[in-house]
């Protein structure tokens, strides 16, 4: 293969001005980043879903009460926005949402499993184009999406992208690796190049703390710590070269037991709670959309009293201590949502994501050694 082809990578997708505006807008207080949560209802059911619950289409925010979110979250500060589900284009009124909320000035990204889009779809976003469709790929074959998420629709969805691509939208792809679809990474990736599209896999799945009554660390369909660090290297060997992927971890092999720093962790580093929020299908607001915790109904409260708190809780967050020096936490998933929903706390070290990035690194190590004649990656 090309190697300018397989380069096609995930990383450097932000742009440099992004990072420079979401930096002073934490340093103000902005909410410069809001994710609607439009319904938790979804005509697939994958195992490894967060967030899907049945309800009646009653029991969800209307598109009033969205729109009216909207306009004041951009009268606070809101410049980008993602609609998400559940499915979003399963709510009849879609339409109506995402037309009034491009009229408030919006940027706005949707997150959608692509099964629903037709022609009538593409002409609709072709007029009025979204920023970006991140759209969710869970296989490469009819038989793999009817095993993981219970309808054989990989044909339509494949279809359903080049339709988008051809109208001129702007498409991401996301890919979550599960031992359901894992036989597929390379086909995935495959057709992500052959569709001149970025693919963003993933190999930890979080545990869906926020709907199974917060069991936490419990993930009916996720691999072992270990086979999760050989399925994270495998995503990196579709579009990383060798020297890229040693490169990634520290030369010295890693010993765990230097992590046990004593002292406090470290605050939060991403931007959930600084520029970013999350308001779930029933107006809670959240930092992010993985954090097991009831947030801030709206319903009781301002949309600027819920920023404040949302920020206030999220800044007095502390991360485990034993965090705080690993070599390695800049290849660990690691995050405040991520100890949440493993543990049920934010300063303990969860384990299962721990032996996962100690595992990638050893592997990483083992199969592309320092010297580069030495590589059997390619
Ligand atoms: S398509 Fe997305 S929202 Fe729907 S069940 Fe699958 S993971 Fe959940
Ligand atoms: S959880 Fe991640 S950051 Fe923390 S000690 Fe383990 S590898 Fe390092």
């Amino acid at each position: 293969m090309d190697m300018n082809e397989k380069m096609k990578t995930p990383r450097g997708i932000e742009p440099l001005w992004n990072q420079y505006i979401h930096a002073k807008a934490s340093a103000r207080g902005i909410p410069l980043s809001g994710n609607f949560e439009l319904t938790p209802r979804c005509n697939f059911n994958c195992r490894m879903c967060y967030v899907h619950q049945t309800v009646r289409a009653e029991e969800e925010w209307t598109a009033r009460e969205w729109l009216e979110l909207g306009r004041v979250a951009r009268d606070a500060g809101m410049v980008f926005l993602l609609l998400t589900g559940g499915e979003p284009l399963i709510r009849k009124d879609f339409r109506e949402i995402y037309s009034g909320l491009k009229r408030l000035g919006l940027l706005i990204s949707i997150n959608t499993n692509a099964s629903l889009i037709d022609p009538d779809w593409v002409a609709f976003f072709k007029k009025d184009p979204p920023l970006r469709m991140n759209i969710s790929l869970y296989g490469a074959s009819d038989e793999t999406y009817r095993a993981l998420c219970g309808q054989g629709s990989f044909h339509t969805v494949a279809a359903n992208i080049r339709m988008l691509r051809e109208a001129g939208i702007q498409v991401r792809l996301n890919a979550s690796v599960t031992p359901i679809n894992a036989k597929d990474v390379p086909e995935i990736y495959r057709f992500a190049r052959e569709n001149d599209l970025v693919v963003k896999g993933t190999a930890y799945m979080f545990p869906p703390s926020r709907i199974n009554g917060g069991a936490y660390g419990e993930a009916a369909c996720r691999f072992t710590a270990e086979e999760a660090a050989a399925h994270t290297l495998l995503c990196r060997e579709q579009y990383m070269d060798p020297e890229q992927i040693r490169d990634m971890v520290p030369t010295e092999p890693h010993d765990p037991t230097e992590d046990c720093t004593d002292g406090q962790g470290e605050r939060m580093s991403c931007r959930a709670g600084k520029t970013n929020f999350w308001v779930t299908w029933d107006g809670r607001m959240l930092p992010c959309g993985m954090f097991p915790t009831d947030g801030y109904d709206l319903k009781h409260m301002s949309f600027a009293e819920a920023w404040e708190a949302t920020r206030r809780d999220t800044a007095a967050i502390l991360l485990p201590a034993a965090c705080r020096e690993c070599a390695l936490r800049a290849q660990c998933p690691l995050c405040a949502a991520a100890c949440l929903s493993e543990t049920g706390r934010t300063d303990i070290r969860p384990e299962y994501v721990c032996r996962m990035t100690h595992e990638l690194a050893e592997a990483i190590r083992k199969k592309y050694p320092l010297k580069e004649d030495c590589y059997e990656g390619e």
